[in-house]
């Protein structure tokens, strides 16, 4: 089974793993994400998040929980910097390399 590995742990990296897996994906998925924390909406940063309605936890897209049981690693903190086709590797200020 092929693995892929999304590079952008925003809304659409976030919904393209979870669509992989509910469509039958059974190979290795990594999420990788430049910023620190799982992915989340953008929308409520703006509105109610700002005027302190919202929790920060609300603001993720799913769980933390989600992606491992899903099967999905998560490298957060890690800035891709480069990919190689061929190797199917990428270069990245954190997290490691590869997939
Ligand atoms: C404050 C705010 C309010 C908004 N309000 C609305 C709204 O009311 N309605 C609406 O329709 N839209 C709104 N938007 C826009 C909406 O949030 C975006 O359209 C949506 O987030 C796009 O999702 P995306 O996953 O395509 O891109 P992004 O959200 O930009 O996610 C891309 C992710 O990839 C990561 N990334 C990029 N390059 C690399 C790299 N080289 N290595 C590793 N990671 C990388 C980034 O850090 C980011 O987390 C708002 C946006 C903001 C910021």
């Amino acid at each position: 089974m092929k693995r892929i590995m999304v590079i952008g742990a925003g809304q659409a990296g976030a919904s393209l793993v979870a669509k992989l897996r509910a469509l039958g994906h059974g190979g290795p998925i990594t999420l990788v994400g430049e910023e620190p924390v799982p992915p989340y909406q953008r929308p409520p940063l703006s509105k109610a998040y700002l005027l302190g309605e919202m929790a920060r936890e609300r603001l993720f897209l799913r769980p933390e929980s989600f992606y491992a049981e899903q099967g999905i690693t998560l490298r957060l903190g890690a800035p891709v910097t480069a990919i190689d086709r061929a190797a199917q590797a990428r270069a990245s200020g954190g997290g490691g390399a590869g997939l």
